[in-house]
């Protein structure tokens, strides 16, 4: 706030905001709020205790009922490509900035609280977010957090104690559902289309103020000589890192089958996290082609298998942004052909230790990964079960004597009807297993060293739609208990926790059409 060009106006009303990287906003007052949750390791992140958060006055700070000291809430201004069409103004709708933290250990940290009342960027909505959806982000930003992904973490969830009305499926039927709101943690909520907005509107002073401010504040390493401004070569290099962090996140994603949903360049941080959890969802029977977002049903822009190359159009559109920093196109080109090289690399060697080799080898694996994709495409596949459930193949025995059944059985589990596989679907599972088999027998390791090598990237736990959606049920009725117990379980994602099993359960039959579970909206 103090570094940045600011609204001068204070008015809370929706409207254009020129010239300005944020308007200052107050939250919304609620009557009755009520903690639903806070995650422990974020609090420790802002040295609260844990008899702090469970208090009053936590509750009502989070909720953005009052203010603790040194509190300036702000809502900033973005704008973004929507579906592929630029959109023009969005900003922080709902979302209000409380401020930044500088923890004991000097690492600082940015406050956000989402669904706390509109600010002027609201256009037609109201600013609010309801309960299911606050869960949802709330478990799913830690449950990424544990499983190694760059991701926004949440501090807490806090039931508000109104109601909201939302029109779940667009069709005309509102609803009147509880209202929460989530306290979001990263050391920074900047998007790429907090510079796309300054680059439409022809605020290139602007546009360097916000660049040069991040890179002090965020990448701080790629900093020139002290005290001068950036040249070409700095926004360059930091052009590059950006490039580098988010096809590294996106990796991470395809490795434990989350699907954003709304790859909308207002929703790429700049920090190459995973940010704005809404219509996401977890792959459970393999497919590519598969979003949870009604909203995309059609052209299914933000599908499972589209994510890597959306991901490049958006850095495009991030270059396209910087470019009046910079005036040289084809560095800029160089940057993102170089960026999908290196996606190919780290998504290679991430397969990699996926299927437990030391290094992936051209030669021999990309068939037997062409070949793996088509038979996890081919009958209805749970792709978690299957690959914690392949490190348990037994590379030692005597696969001449091996008769298919005993192949199959570790993965068999991972089959939504495996009484359905035909003959010729079973052969041709059996052979890739031998073929994998052989593949691992030339690296002459232990079943051991490649097991855990498997196990620390292939989760044993993930938050899938139907695990979220018991929480939320139970939560809708005043009981959290479900909603803790299924946090504590995604916070060790790779260990076996056997009393846990039931939160590893592929898909139930009750779940493949239930809206949340199968199908959502981004109405939330
Ligand atoms: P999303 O698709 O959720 O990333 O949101 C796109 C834009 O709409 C952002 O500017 C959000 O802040 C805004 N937005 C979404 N939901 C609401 C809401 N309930 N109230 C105000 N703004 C919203
Ligand atoms: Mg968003």
């Amino acid at each position: 706030m103090r570094e940045l060009p600011a609204d001068p106006s204070t008015d809370n009303r929706r409207r254009q905001v020129i010239g300005a990287c944020y308007s200052r906003v107050w939250p919304k007052q609620f009557e009755k709020p009520a903690l639903v949750a806070y995650a422990h390791e974020v609090a420790s992140m802002l040295d609260l205790s844990a008899e702090f958060c469970t208090s009053n006055p936590f509750v009502e700070a989070f909720v953005g009922n009052s203010l603790l000291s040194g509190m300036e809430p702000y809502a900033t201004c973005y704008g973004g490509h929507q579906f592929g069409t630029w959109a023009g103004q969005l900003g922080d709708g709902r979302a209000i900035n409380l401020g930044e933290v500088v923890n004991l250990r000097g690492e600082r940290w940015s406050l956000q609280l989402k669904g706390a009342g509109p600010t002027p960027y609201a256009r037609t909505a109201d600013g609010l977010a309801v309960l299911r959806s606050s869960i949802r982000e709330f478990l799913c930003s830690e449950a990424m957090h544990h499983l190694g992904v760059p991701t926004t973490r949440a501090l807490s969830v806090i039931a508000t104690g109104e109601l909201v009305e939302r029109d779940m499926f667009y069709d005309g039927n509102p609803k009147a559902e509880p209202g929460a709101v989530v306290c979001r943690v990263a050391p920074s909520f900047t998007r790429f289309g907090n510079f796309q907005i300054f680059t439409a509107r022809g605020e290139v002073d602007v546009l360097r103020q916000l660049a040069d401010y991040t890179i002090k504040t965020d990448y701080p390493h790629l900093l020139g000589r002290l005290g001068s401004g950036n040249d070409k070569e700095t926004y360059l290099r930091w052009f590059a890192e950006i490039c580098r962090r988010t096809a590294e996140m996106v990796a991470h994603w395809q490795r434990v089958g989350f699907v954003h949903g709304v790859m909308n360049t207002d929703n790429m941080s700049i920090l190459g996290l995973t940010i704005d959890y809404g219509p996401y969802g977890w792959l459970e029977d393999y497919d590519p082609d598969w979003t949870p977002n009604t909203t995309d049903a059609v052209g299914r822009r933000y599908r499972f298998g589209n994510q890597p190359q959306v991901a490049l159009w958006n850095l495009v559109q991030l270059a396209n942004a910087i470019y009046p920093l910079i005036e040289d196109a084809s560095a800029l080109e160089e940057i993102l052909q170089q960026c999908q090289n290196n996606y190919e690399c780290f998504w290679q060697s991430m397969l990699a230790k996926k299927l437990g080799f030391v290094r992936y080898l051209p030669e021999t694996d990309n068939e037997l990964c062409t070949e793996l994709d088509s038979i996890l495409r081919m009958v209805e596949t749970d792709m978690t079960v299957f690959y914690r459930n392949l490190a348990q193949l037994d590379v030692g025995s005597d696969s001449e004597s091996t008769t298919s059944e005993d192949l199959t059985k570790p993965v068999i589990d991972a089959y939504y009807s495996p009484e359905k596989l035909t003959d010729d679907q079973r052969r041709r599972i059996s052979n890739w297993l031998c073929q994998y088999i052989m593949r691992l027998r030339q690296e002459g390791r232990t079943n051991d060293t490649r097991r855990q090598q498997m196990n620390a990237v292939n989760p044993k736990y993930v938050l899938r739609n139907y695990l979220a959606q018991l929480a939320i049920d139970e939560a809708e009725q005043g009981d959290y208990a479900l909603l803790r117990e299924t946090l504590d379980v995604l916070r060790r994602p790779y260990d076996d926790q056997p009393d846990k099993c039931r939160f590893a359960q592929k898909r139930p039959d009750w779940a493949r059409q239930r809206a949340g579970c199968s199908m959502l909206s981004c109405s939330s």
